[in-house]
């Protein structure tokens, strides 16, 4: 029997098309994806699947990502880009229990094709791979690339967002389009709507339909870009699922949780900040920091990445007091000993602040 175990790349027909919000579609010979079988074998480096070269996405790019059906998880990727040195560049897979998985490499930034290989590094049992998508996008056209810090840890995965309002309550569409995988988001950023300052829960979970509606319809994406939305009474929804690819900082949208305040916080409407809104706000960062253990200080607002009056003059000089309040006391190393009221030390993190 044949060690080599490659079959035939099979090609799902699709119109090359934008992927997600900010990817552009790679095809191989005009298709999109691709399946192949492979084979137990003996332990060797062999190569199970090669593309061969891609066609030529637009523009220029940085990083590479497929997503998939991966059975067995000895199967690893790598890409190149054709035509200079043969550098393989090996892809980090992020796989599921059930088999799911997307892959990521980066690479020099520049134009042209690439070249995909599965290989083997022992498959346990025959099966098939797929790959749905391959995509590539420019990771920083306009600025230059954010280094993803290091996270603070560690990382609570039992840790709960604080009580919200999920997307079936607002009457969420589905995404028109999947989205991206973002699993480990290291960095949030603040917006306002720039428009209207509601008044009541309901308002509020109508403001948010429109939003989406605007995104989706409007701009073209594939969901509402925000992952949380907060209105001035404090109520909290849920936007885009948590652990997708936002779409709300452009070019910096990558491990990036968006948290958009409902109203505009700036000349003319001048809406005002409250109380209510802050400590919601803050609530959602130390969960985030709990989950993902991600740095407070990463808090940034939109207009630290490009030019815009986003998240407003009001809005803006809160950012310091929401750092703060994102703070988590670390857990400490042992349990914490009665404190002086013969209570357990409690973690209880900064209160937030009042405001108007
Ligand atoms: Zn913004």
């Amino acid at each position: 029997m044949r060690a080599e175990a490659l079959a035939a790349a099979l090609v799902l027909a699709a119109a090359p098309s934008l992927a997600g919000d900010l990817g552009t579609e790679v095809t191989f010979a005009s298709a999109r994806g691709a399946r192949f079988a492979v084979q137990a074998g003996p332990p060797a480096p062999r190569v199970l699947f090669d593309s061969g070269d891609s066609d030529a996405p637009a523009g220029e790019w940085d990083v590479l990502l497929i997503q998939g059906e991966l059975p067995d998880p000895s199967v690893r990727f790598m890409a190149l880009r054709p035509g200079g040195a043969t550098v393989w560049v090996e892809l980090a897979v992020h796989r599921r229990a059930d088999g799911r998985f997307w892959a990521k490499g980066r690479f020099q930034r520049k134009a042209g094709p690439l070249r995909l290989r599965a290989v083997d590094a022992g498959i346990a049992a025959d099966h098939e791979v797929t790959v749905y998508s391959a995509e590539v996008f420019a990771d920083s056209p306009d600025a230059p690339a954010a280094a993803a810090p290091p996270a603070r840890g560690p990382a609570d995965p039992a840790a709960v967002p604080p009580a919200h309002h999920a997307r079936a309550a607002w009457g969420a569409r589905a995404p028109t389009n999947p989205l991206s995988p973002d699993p480990m988001p290291w960095r949030v950023t603040l917006h306002h709507s720039d428009g209207r300052y509601t008044a009541s829960l309901a308002e509020s979970l109508q403001e948010a339909r429109f939003i989406q509606e605007f995104h989706q319809d409007g701009r073209g994406w594939s969901d509402v870009g925000y992952h949380f939305l907060v209105d001035p009474l404090g109520n909290i929804l849920e936007g885009r699922p948590l652990g997708t690819l936002g779409a709300h900082t452009q070019s910096n949208n990558e491990g990036n949780v968006g948290i958009v305040l409902l109203g505009s916080y700036h000349a003319p409407k001048n809406h005002a900040t409250t109380a209510a809104q802050l400590a919601s706000a803050a609530a959602l960062g130390r969960f985030l920091v709990a989950r993902f253990g991600l740095d407070p200080d990463s808090l940034k607002g939109h207009r630290d990445y490009k030019k815009t009056d986003c998240p407003g003059d009001l809005a803006y000089p809160k950012l310091p007091e929401l750092r703060r309040a994102f703070d988590v006391p670390r857990a400490p190393a042992i349990a914490a000993s009665p404190d002086w009221d013969g209570q357990r030390g409690s973690s209880s993190a900064a209160k937030p602040t009042t405001d108007r």
